[in-house]
C-alpha cells in the first residue's frame, strides 16, 4: 500500500481491520495486500504486490484456488470456503497453545468479485482467523463422543451397561429377523454373592465384580457384546452362534470365573457363577423373549445347585 500519509479513510480501515484482505487480477497477480496478510505471512506488501500469488506462496492449493477464483471471474458471484471444508488456505501460525490440536491458523475465506460495469476485473479474498471457533467445536465433538462412551458403560466395571447391551441385542434381533442365521444370549449371575459381601465387605465385593468382568471380557470375542445387566448379573450376546455353541462358551465362562479365586488385598475370595443360555429360533417374537428364556434357564441352574450352566429348552 501507499505511504500512510496518502491513505484514504477506507484504505486505513482495510489496513487495520482484524482479518486478511488481498486482491488478485485475472493472472493471479496481487494488487493489494493488507496489514493482517503482511503480519501473518511475514511478507510485506512491497514484496507481494505485482507478482503472482503462487510465486510467493507455492504451498497454496493451486488447483483448488485457481478453480475457485476462475469461477468468481466467470460467474461474477461470491464464493466461500469454510475451515470445515478446508482448514486453511495459507499456512499461518496461530496464537493458541500447541496442545489445541490444530497445526495452522484455521481460516474461513470469502471470494468477492470486484466489478467494473459488467466485467469482473479482480477478486478480493478475505481470510478470517477462526482457530478459536474450530478448537471449541473440536473440543465439543470430543466431549460428545466421550459422553456417549460414558452413557454406554457401566461405572464400576467399565463394560457395556444394560441400556447399551439391550440396544445391541435389539439390533441383532432385527438383523436375525430379516436375514436369519443364528445368535444366542447368555445370562450369568454370581452365586451367593450376598454372602461374599457379608463376609468380606462391600468394597471387596466391588473388586470381585470388577475382576470378574475383566476376566470374562478377555475370554470373549471382540464381536460379542458383554454387559453388566444389574447387580452381580451379567449378559453376553453371541452373534452367529447356535445354542449348542453358546453352551460351550457358557462353560468356558463358568470355569473362567470359578477356577481361580479372586485375590483382594491378600484375601482369596472363591467365586462361582450360574449361567443360563437361549438362542433365537422360530416363534421368538421379540428380543425380550430371549432374555426371559435365558433368565428361566439361569433360574433352573440355580435350583439345580449353582455353579453350572443350563440351556433353555
Ligand atoms: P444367588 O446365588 O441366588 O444369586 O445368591 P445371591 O446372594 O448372589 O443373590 P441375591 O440376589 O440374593 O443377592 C445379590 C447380591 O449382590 C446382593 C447385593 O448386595 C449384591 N450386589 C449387587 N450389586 C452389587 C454391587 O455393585 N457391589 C457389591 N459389592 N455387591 C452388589
Ligand atoms: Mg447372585
Ligand atoms: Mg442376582
Amino acid at each position: 500500500m501507499n505511504a500512510p500519509s496518502e491513505l484514504s479513510l477506507s484504505d486505513l480501515v482495510i489496513e487495520r481491520v482484524g482479518f486478511g484482505i488481498f486482491v488478485v487480477d485475472r493472472d493471479f497477480n496481487v494488487l493489494m495486500w493488507n496489514r493482517f496478510m503482511q503480519d501473518h505471512s511475514g511478507r510485506p506488501a512491497a514484496e507481494v504486490v505485482g507478482k503472482s500469488i503462487f510465486d510467493n506462496f507455492p504451498e497454496l492449493p493451486r488447483v483448488w484456488f485457481t478453480r475457485k477464483l476462475e469461477s468468481v471471474f466467470q460467474l461474477g458471484s461470491f464464493a466461500f470456503s469454510s475451515w470445515e471444508q478446508r482448514p486453511y488456505l495459507f499456512k499461518f501460525e496461530h496464537d493458541r497453545p500447541i496442545t489445541g490440536g490444530v497445526d495452522f491458523m484455521q481460516q474461513d475465506c470469502t471470494f468477492m468479485p470486484l466489478m467494473r460495469g459488467r466485467e469482473v476485473v479482480a477478486v478480493c479474498v478475505t481470510i478470517s482467523d477462526v482457530t478459536n471457533v474450530s478448537v471449541m467445536q473440536r473440543e465439543r465433538e470430543e466431549a460428545v463422543v466421550k459422553l456417549q462412551e460414558y452413557a454406554n458403560r457401566d461405572g464400576l466395571t467399565g463394560i457395556a451397561n444394560r441400556r447399551f447391551f439391550e440396544a445391541r441385542l435389539r439390533d441383532e434381533y432385527l438383523r436375525w429377523q430379516r436375514y436369519g442365521g443364528d445368535f444366542s444370549v447368555l445370562l450369568f449371575d454370581l452365586d451367593h454373592f450376598k454372602t461374599i459381601n457379608d463376609e468380606f465387605g462391600h468394597v471387596v465385593g466391588d473388586t470381585v465384580l470388577r475382576v470378574m468382568a475383566q476376566r470374562v471380557g478377555e475370554a470373549v470375542r471382540a464381536q460379542d457384546t458383554f454387559g453388566r445387566f444389574g447387580g452381580e448379573e451379567f449378559a453376553l450376546l453371541l452373534p452367529c452362534t447356535t445354542l449348542q455353541e453358546a453352551m460351550v462358551v457358557a462353560e468356558k465362562i463358568r470355569k473362567t470365573i470359578g477356577d481361580t479365586p479372586v485375590d483382594v488385598e491378600g484375601v482369596s475370595v472363591p467365586v462361582t457363577a450360574s449361567v443360563g443360555g437361549a438362542a433365537a429360533r422360530a416363534g421368538v417374537s421379540a428380543y425380550e423373549v430371549l432374555i426371559n428364556d435365558a433368565d428361566a434357564a439361569l433360574y433352573s441352574a440355580k435350583r439345580q445347585g449353582r455353579n453350572r450352566s443350563v440351556a433353555f429348552t
